[in-house]
């Protein structure tokens, strides 16, 4: 195929604008997939094993056009939906060269349609304007239409009005796609350079890169090497996605395809690196490949220490097709032995625990979340980002208020029409102190945010200890603001107070600063009503059996200093989640 008659591109949009629906329109339009055999949002279901999980992408798919006597190829990528996977968003738009900015008529923009039109911008992509749901009676196009003119500058000649449900106008778009999108760069007389935009791991295949071929070409067998990780291989197969995999003899440049590594670990062939022919020298990497770190860590342990090589089992199997998760071990003195587990995100972290429960049977439980700290000379640094929310102007002072309280510093705000876009500094660790639920709950839903992170801050960071009968309680045990402290502490002892059984002897509950209590709740003990079951007024043995009762409750105040049942420890922990 002639790289001129290919068309690499995403469609981008916030959530449920409608995405999956109008590429299962491009998937009819186009014969992809038989009409018959075409199930709702065929594409949610991916390729290879990633199938049973969590779609957090749709498989790319590659489909024959024919304009004015013309064939195409046009090539569909997804992009992920969610701020978390932003890295891997830029290295999918950086494999196309244009993209259909998709917004529901009834929604307008929000905070993602802006996020993804800024990183196709970045990289350069050529950008169609479609409004959708243009059937529904609650949409209104004269807003949207000011809205994509006053946030991105598209004029109404640009926009293509749709309904992807009934697929009014979505010929019109996919014709717009050949004419007003340009086909692939790349130079097909130079060394091969191909750009992994994603990456699955097959049982028995090993690592499956996703790829763009950028210059040169690729062919079944070639020795090629990664130049980020520096990994040499065999090309076992390569192809395109129908969306199935298909094999075919050669990647040529321009195009979408996979390549089939037989590599056993997906870390060693991670999106964003380049690969290249193995006995070429000096091949230049493509720009910006970098491995995204982890942010928020849980410890995750075994609910019974029965399960603990299940558990391991389970996470080894989830990140063979996880490349941004890292794993080491962890001890508490609570929990036993268990996993301290790396996230790019909260949601990241939330995938992930499904993926355990559902493809792996087990349901671990997680610790308080933590963020990656910094430490040097003794000063503790914390991670902060740019944080943008996006809101209808009638939720402004709200919103500030939360973003304030939140310790946000506030850098911008902009107007448009009925809308507010804020943008703040502010500590990544509000993530796991309730930011994203504070603000939806204070605009009614409608708050939509984005971050980036920009660096690292000092931050007042205290360790605040929980101690139940002098024993101090690592797991609910954590970092918190100064300022904050007295609030955390109080919470914590109250909350204690309130889930734990009482005992046959007195729990004295602390939260505690160094050595200075900060708070503290008391559980009394219950009197266990020995005597119930005698009627007469036997006084020594009445004596005895209390005597009996204290000395017992001696022991077990000795032995059972603290005694903290799991369920109410789980559920505890659960609790104090402020996501
Ligand atoms: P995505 O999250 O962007 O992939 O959105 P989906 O394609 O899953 O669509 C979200 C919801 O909007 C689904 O219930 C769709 O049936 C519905 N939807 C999508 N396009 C249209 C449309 O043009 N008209 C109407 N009425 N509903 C639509
Ligand atoms: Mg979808």
């Amino acid at each position: 195929m002639n790289q001129t008659n290919v068309r690499n591109f995403a469609i981008i949009a916030h959530i449920d604008h409608g995405k999956s629906t109008l590429a299962d329109r491009f998937l009819e339009i186009t014969d992809t997939i038989a009409k018959d055999k075409l199930k709702e949002q065929f594409l949610d279901q991916n390729p290879i094993s990633r199938e049973r999980g969590i779609t957090i992408k749709l498989a790319p798919v590659r489909m024959k056009y024919s304009l004015e006597g013309r064939d195409y190829i046009l090539n569909l990528i997804d992009t992920p939906g969610h701020m978390d996977f932003s890295y891997e968003v830029s290295r999918t738009l950086a494999a196309c060269e244009g993209a259909i900015l998709l917004v529901d008529a009834t929604q307008g923009v929000q905070a993602q349609t802006v996020a993804h039109y800024n990183s196709a911008k970045k990289e350069n992509l050529k950008i169609i304007p479609a409004i959708n749901k243009i059937d529904l009676e609650t949409a209104d196009i004269e807003r949207v239409d000011k809205e994509l003119k006053d946030f991105f500058g598209f004029s109404k000649e640009e926009i293509y009005y749709l309904s992807a449900k009934s697929g009014q106008n979505v010929d019109e778009l996919l014709k717009a796609v050949v004419e007003k999108l340009p086909s692939p760069r790349g130079d097909s007389n130079k060394p091969l350079r191909a750009l992994i935009f994603d990456a699955v791991y097959d049982e028995h295949r090993g690592v499956i890169a996703f790829v763009r071929i950028v210059d040169g070409e690729i062919k079944k067998g070639d020795k090629i090497k990664l130049l980020g990780s520096g990994l040499k291989t065999d090309t076992a197969e390569v192809g395109f996605f129908s969306p199935f995999l298909s094999p075919k003899e050669d990647l040529t440049t321009g195009e979408i395809g996979y390549v089939v590594t037989g590599v056993k670990d997906i870390r060693l062939c991670r999106v964003g690196d380049t690969i290249a022919q193995a006995d070429v020298q000096n091949t230049k990497p493509l720009t910006g490949y970098h491995t995204p770190k982890p942010m928020i860590f849980f410890g995750v342990y075994p609910k019974d220490q029965n399960e603990f090589v299940h558990l391991r089992e389970a996470l080894n199997k989830v990140a063979l097709n996880d490349a941004s998760l890292s794993i080491s071990s962890e001890q508490s003195a609570f929990l036993g032995t268990g996993f301290k587990v790396g996230f790019l995100g909260l949601l990241h972290a939330d995938i992930v625990r499904e993926r355990l429960t559902q493809e792996e049977g087990i349901e671990p439980v997680l610790t308080l979340p933590r963020v990656l700290y910094k430490e040097e000379k003794g000063e503790i640094f914390e991670p902060f980002m740019n944080l943008t929310v996006f809101i209808p102007a009638s939720f402004m002072g709200a919103v500030m208020t939360v973003c304030q309280q939140k310790k946000g510093e506030l850098k911008n705000i902009e107007y448009h029409d009925k809308n507010a876009v804020l943008s703040y500094e502010m500590p990544y660790s509000m993530f796991i102190r309730g930011l994203f639920s504070e603000l939806k709950s204070v605009s009614s839903g409608f708050a939509s945010i984005d971050y980036e992170i920009t660096g690292y801050r000092v931050a007042d960071l205290v360790p605040l200890e929980i101690v139940i009968n002098e024993t101090p309680i690592d797991v609910l045990s954590e970092l918190v603001y100064e300022t904050d402290a007295y609030q955390d502490a109080k919470q914590k002892t109250e909350k204690l107070k309130e889930v734990l059984p009482r005992r046959q002897f007195r729990q004295i509950i602390q939260a505690k600063i160094g050595g200075r209590i900060l708070s503290r709740s008391e559980i009394p003990p219950f009197r266990k009503d020995v005597l119930a079951k005698m009627s007469g007024g036997d006084r020594t043995r009445k004596d005895k059996l209390l005597k009996k009762q204290k000395k017992g409750k001696a022991r077990l105040s000795n032995f059972g200093r603290v005694d903290l049942p799991p369920q109410a420890l789980f559920s505890l922990i659960s609790d104090l989640k402020r996501e």
